[in-house]
Parts: structure tokens; sequence; C-alpha cells
């Protein structure tokens, strides 16, 4: 693989996304990585990559961002950013702010910032990977474990899904990527799965899948899911 690919990572401070943007780095990629606070922004330069500040529930953040990133072209921009939403995940208690607040992050925003940023996508060769969750799954849904998280990965899919079937003309690859159950503050001290486990293989699918033209919802491990 030649080394002058470039990859966008919304939501790069910590977790999973850090983790990308540290595999990525070790395979010679050039990374931006988008944080929030100067923590977080120490933390993706310490691992080589340029950091740039970004709320993804931001519409301002998200132009200005677009803006000084107007002269780039991507090969990969990964949507990660993500949050686990309030923790009684019960629908009956959830109040308004607090379901606007899961959607939005979750669902709305990744698939717009994906929109902001389609036209910088390299054709033929650029993936655009959201990171989902096999959570979100409806086909596999058969317990009552955290609806709410469920319900805004299984809209974020959907809005994949649309968003892929309405790119016309661009040849680019869309993925819904789960990650596995991972070690990070979201995942919890008793996931399965390491952090450097889990992103080795979600960029061994990003770089196999690239030039494919070929949707999907995968995980970490390569294995298609049913939506
Ligand atoms: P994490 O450790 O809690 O990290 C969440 C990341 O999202 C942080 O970088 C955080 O930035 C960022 N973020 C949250 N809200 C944001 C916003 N409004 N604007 C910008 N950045 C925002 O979680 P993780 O486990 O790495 O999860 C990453 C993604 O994987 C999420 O989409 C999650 O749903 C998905 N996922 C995780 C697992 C798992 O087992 N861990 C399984 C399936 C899917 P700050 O540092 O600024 O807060």
């Amino acid at each position: 693989m030649s080394d002058d690919r470039t990859a966008l990572i919304i939501g790069a401070s910590r977790g999973l996304g850090l983790g990308l943007t540290k595999e990525l780095k070790s395979r010679g990629w050039t990374v931006i990585g988008t944080v929030r606070d100067e923590a977080g922004a120490r933390r993706a330069v310490a691992l080589g990559a340029r950091a740039e500040q970004l709320d993804t529930v931001d519409a301002g953040s998200i132009m200005a961002l677009s803006q000084r990133l107007s002269g780039e072209t991507f090969d990969l921009v990964f949507v990660n950013a993500g949050i686990k939403g309030a923790a009684h995940q019960d629908p009956a208690q959830a109040t308004p702010a607090e379901i606007a607040e899961l959607f939005q992050v979750n669902s709305v925003a990744p698939v717009g910032i994906a929109r902001e940023f389609l036209g910088r996508v390299r054709d033929g060769s650029g993936v655009i990977a959201f990171m989902s969750s096999d959570l979100g799954s409806i086909t596999r849904t058969n317990d009552a474990y955290i609806p709410l998280y469920r319900a805004s990965k299984a809209a974020l899919n959907s809005l994949i899904r649309s968003f892929a079937a309405g790119l016309g003309s661009r040849r680019i690859t869309v993925l819904a990527m789960h990650p596995g159950w991972v070690r990070t503050d979201m995942g919890g001290s008793s996931a399965p799965v390491g952090i450097d486990e889990s992103v080795r293989g979600v960029v061994d699918v990003v770089e196999a899948r690239a030039s494919t033209l070929r949707h999907g919802f995968v995980d970490y491990r390569g294995v298609e899911l049913g939506w």
C-alpha cells in the first residue's frame, strides 16, 4: 500500500477513535483527528495526528472545520463519535432533551458530517465509515438490553443506507462498522475485546473494502451483519 493516504477521524480524543488514529498512523496514513478539548488534542497529537476542534452537534463547528479542511482529499472519513445516553435506558423515563441528544449525536449528526465531506472523499477508492454497533441490528435484537442506545444505532444504520443509496455518480464505499464489545470508557472493563485488536480488525476491513464500492454492515473481523 502507498503511504500517501489521508484519514479524517471524527472523535479521535480517546477510546476507539484514538485507537484508530494509532493504527492508521502505524500503517503510514496521514491522520486528521477531531477532538473537543485540549487533553484530547494532546493525546491525538502525541500519536502523530493533526488535531482539529469539532463538536458534532454544533453546526457552526462543522462549517468551520469544513472550511479549514477545504483543500484536503480524504481516502477515509471515519465518523466514530458516539454516546451511550441516559443510564436508565428506559424510553418511558427518557426526557425530550435526553432523546434529542442521543439521536442527534449517534444518528443524525454522523450522516450530516459525512454529507459535508463527501465531495472531498477520493473517487473510486475512498471510504466513508461510521461506528455503528451490532446492538443497532434489528434482526439481531432478541433481548431488552439498552433499548435507547440500540434504537439510536438502528436509526444511524437506516440513515447510512439512505446516504449510500443517494450517492448518485459518486464512486465510494460506505461502511457501517461494529467494532466488537471493546474495553473503552463506554464499553467498560469487562468487555472481551481490547482497543488494539478491535481497531486492527476495523482498519483491515476498511483497507480490504476500499475500491470495492460494496457497502455493508460489517464487524471488526470482516463478518457481514444483518441490518
Ligand atoms: P468513548 O471511549 O466513550 O469515546 C467516545 C468518543 O466520542 C470520544 O472521542 C468523545 O469525545 C466523542 N464524542 C462524543 N460526543 C461527541 C460530540 N458531540 N462531538 C464530538 N465528539 C464526541 O467510546 P468508544 O467505546 O470509543 O466508542 C466509539 C464509538 O464506537 C461510538 O460511536 C460507540 O457507540 C461505538 N461502539 C462502541 C462499542 C464498545 O464496546 N466500546 C461497541 C459498539 C460501538 P470527548 O473525549 O470529547 O468526550
